[in-house]
């Protein structure tokens, strides 16, 4: 099988290609598919004929299908992607003013079973190559609207679990050469594996950091998140004081609003003692409901009354209503049935 050439970082394209070619070609090529967004080598027409039969036989040029598109009332946008083997992912498109986020998945499902995500109950399927990655990117390009202006790494997956192949994507997605996609506008967020997030740091590859939090007490944590009982509190707060010596951005905390679960005064009092001397900011987010799983979604009375006490906190918080909640498209409801079997979910 071909290597993709979504996968092929600048200079390594640059290196094969001109042990046959003139230099200018590779970066005539990746203008059209990075600059262009033009991935078919047939419409690339100012490419010779010779070239465009070297580059289809060396490399895999193929695409992900979109599957299903679904249009939420808030104007955000999910695609079903069927990748080459057929495993099924998705990446969410969300419009706020001129802002456009585009949330990529980092994997086909998820071994990190979170008890309030649809995407945990799906168990894991596989991990994302680097291109496959870097294809949601082209393909939201191709198909928004306007200009992408922030990424997230949110949907299905654990991007810290699939590391090597994230960070050879964030490299394709920020080099000036190809996607030329601002760090400062790509966030990667965590269920808090520590060991990935020690690598982050020191990967030189730079990228803001969220980690899902959730509760700041041990036992609800390990409950929620059955990472914690591997990384408890203690272990991931070293880890982010560490990931914020290395970076010079703040982290955020990512703190999804449950009713009678994570909203009380000792949540909010072991919240204050963890988040204490941290450089983050904070992000609550009313809970969508996923079908079968037994969590309901905050009341807007109980959100404002958990808001007013959450102003007590040192570092800045906001309240973030997740968009797409109507197609399925908001935080923790992405699924789909792997492999076209059901594979779990909702
Ligand atoms: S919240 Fe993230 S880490 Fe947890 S199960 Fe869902 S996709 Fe996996």
């Amino acid at each position: 099988m071909l290597n993709s050439i979504f996968g092929i970082q600048p200079e390594a394209l640059s290196a094969f290609l001109g042990e046959y070619f003139p230099a200018y070609r590779s970066k005539q090529l990746l203008h059209w598919i990075y600059g262009r967004q033009v991935c078919d080598p047939a419409q690339m027409t100012d490419l010779p004929a010779d070239f465009k039969s070297f580059i289809q036989s060396s490399f895999s040029f193929n695409m992900p299908a979109i599957r299903q598109k679904n249009q939420s009332r808030d104007g955000s946008v999910k695609f079903r992607l069927a990748l080459e083997d057929q495993a099924q992912i998705e990446m969410v498109l969300i419009p706020e003013g001129r802002k456009m986020t585009l949330c990529v998945s980092s994997q086909a499902g998820c071994a990190r079973a979170c008890a309030f995500c649809a995407t945990g109950s799906m168990r894991l399927s596989r991990s994302l190559e680097a291109h496959e990655i870097v294809q949601q990117l082209l393909l939201a390009r191709q198909n928004s609207p306007q200009p992408i202006t922030n990424l997230v790494f949110m949907g299905m997956g654990e991007p810290l679990d699939n590391l090597d192949n994230v960070l050879e994507a964030l490299k394709l997605i920020q080099h000036e050469a190809a996607l030329a996609f601002s760090p400062r506008r790509t966030t990667l967020s965590t269920c808090g594996i520590v060991p990935g997030i020690h690598l982050l740091a020191d990967s030189g590859v730079k990228v803001k950091l969220a980690v899902s939090l959730n509760s700041a007490r041990d036992e609800l944590r390990s409950e929620l998140m059955p990472v914690n009982l591997k990384y408890p509190l203690p272990v991931l707060k070293r880890a982010l004081l560490y990931y914020l010596q290395k970076s010079r951005y703040r982290v955020t905390l990512e703190y999804i609003l449950i009713p009678g679960v994570n909203m009380g005064g000792q949540d909010l009092k072991a919240l204050r003692k963890f988040s204490g001397d941290l450089a983050c900011k904070i992000n609550f987010i009313p809970y969508n409901p996923v079908p079968g799983l037994p969590y309901a979604a905050p009341a807007p009375e109980e959100v404002e009354e958990f808001m007013q006490r959450a102003q007590s906190l040192p570092q800045a918080i906001m309240l973030r209503h997740s968009r797409g909640s109507d197609i399925g498209g908001a935080c923790g409801q992405l699924v789909v049935a792997a492999k076209a079997t059901n594979n779990g979910g909702s």
